[in-house]
């Protein structure tokens, strides 16, 4: 793939997939699941009190916690989850073929690996940083659109920061 060609479906810093190509991933999966008839689901992960690492300690080291946190996901997620990089300090995971419960431990999962994780800022201090999520789902017969599924998941996100961080909401 070229290199503007990247530029159009994956984020620069994660190397994860941008929101556009996200969103493009979720219409596709979304129609899949009505035609075979399966359940998918969607995560939206928002990095706890951000600003506070940048403040405490720059902006670079900012960014290292956001490759962290990539890394650590992939390596947590399935094969056919689907993250991506959807704002500043936020991503969006979509679960083809995942029912409501299995899309709970999956957050939680991700939760607890991001938690026991951490990184080296710039000048060397162990850094631990955690993450809220929210869960949304729906079966083949009862999902509408794309954004409301996204909705969804950030009301639920929403919840979990309002309970105080570090946790999982589900709608
Ligand atoms: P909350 O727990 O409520 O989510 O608090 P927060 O501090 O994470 O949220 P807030 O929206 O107040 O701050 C997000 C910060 O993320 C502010 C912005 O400067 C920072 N940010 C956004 N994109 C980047 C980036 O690419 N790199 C770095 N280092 N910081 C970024
Ligand atoms: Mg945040
Ligand atoms: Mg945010």
């Amino acid at each position: 793939m070229k290199s503007l060609e990247r530029r159009a479906y994956f984020d620069h810093l994660t190397g994860l997939a941008n929101r556009g190509h996200f969103f493009e991933q979720c219409e596709n999966t979304l129609s899949k699941a009505r035609t075979e008839k399966t359940s998918l689901a969607v995560l939206m992960m928002d990095v706890d009190h951000f600003k506070g690492v940048n403040d405490a300690y720059g902006h670079k080291t900012g960014d290292l916690v956001l490759q962290k946190l990539a890394e650590m996901s992939l390596s947590t997620l399935r094969k056919d989850d689907i993250i991506a990089r959807i704002g500043g300090e936020e991503f969006a995971v979509l679960l083809p073929a995942t029912d409501q419960d299995e899309a709970i431990r999956v957050a939680q999962r991700l939760r607890a690996r991001i938690e026991e994780g951490g990184v080296l800022s710039i000048d060397g201090h162990k850094i631990s940083f955690t993450v809220s999520l929210g869960v949304s789902y729906c079966k083949h017969d009862d999902c509408s659109t794309v954004n409301e599924l996204l909705n969804a998941a950030d009301d639920a996100l929403y919840q979990a920061k309002a309970a105080g961080r570090n946790c999982v909401f589900s709608q």
